[in-house]
């Protein structure tokens, strides 16, 4: 049984620009999911593997808009949260003959590597692996290092920065000529950001982070949760204002 029993439905995708799709969150604990194209070999790189009941729902969204999850040979995540990685052990059953590579950051590496599973469920959510039909197992997990250059096809260079402040281990993926940003959940659209009150979490290394950021040139804003945007330095400043307010709270 590769999928996890669910009703799920399609998972809507849509592309962003030529090579990058964007599949949307369902509604129950998921999150935004990117696919970007090599363009020499077809090969796929997923951006966060949802919660794993979603799973069935994005193959099929894959599949409507011409994409193989056969052709999905490397997995990034950007944080080790439930919403994001879940996904990843139905997954890797069903290309066991020929599995993606995971990559993650630091402490988000460790934690999936041991299965750690208080971290990957954390704070008291009320949920846990058999909420989702799954088992955390330790996984085997590739090292995400902060001076390499992630290269997908000749279309896309990602440059990878540690930003934590939601999880400690959490990065953002950086594609600079096409001002692409994937931040996981550090900041979303509409002047959100991510929580920073969960085990690893921190509101100053959250603004530094934000901070960070901001400094960037973006125009795609690929957040894990909530709408993308093509207007990404206004939204980040945006999120950037309205975290500083908070701290002036306290
Ligand atoms: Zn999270």
């Amino acid at each position: 049984m590769f999928f996890p029993d669910s009703n799920s439905s399609v998972k809507l995708g849509r592309s962003v620009i030529k090579d990058v799709y964007y599949f949307g969150e369902s509604p129950m604990l998921d999150c935004n999911q990117f696919i970007l194209v090599d363009d020499a070999t077809g090969e796929l790189s997923l951006f966060d593997s949802g919660n794993g009941i979603s799973l069935k729902g994005l193959l099929e969204g894959m599949e409507n808009l011409g994409l193989h999850y056969q052709k999905i040979t490397r997995v990034f995540l950007t944080h080790e949260h439930v919403d994001h990685v879940l996904g990843l052990y139905p997954l890797i059953e069903l290309l066991e003959k020929n599995p993606p590579t995971i990559h993650a950051f630091g402490e988000t590496a460790k934690i999936l590597r041991e299965g750690n599973e208080s971290k990957i469920f954390p704070g008291n959510l009320g949920i846990n692996p058999a909420t989702f039909g799954l088992e955390i197992i330790p996984l085997d997990i590739v090292d995400l290092k902060l001076d390499e250059l992630i290269r997908i096809g000749s279309n896309f260079t990602m440059k990878v920065f540690h930003t934590p402040g939601h999880s400690h281990g959490s990065v953002c993926y950086y594609e600079e000529t096409k001002k692409i940003l994937i931040p996981g959940d550090l900041v979303f659209t509409g002047g959100s950001f991510g929580r920073y009150d969960f085990p690893g979490g921190s509101l100053d290394s959250l603004i530094n982070s934000i901070k960070f950021v901001n400094d960037l040139d973006i125009k795609y804003l690929l957040p894990g949760h909530m709408n993308i945007s093509d207007n990404g330095n206004q939204q980040v400043d945006y999120s950037y204002r309205m975290v500083q307010s908070i701290k002036s709270f306290f």
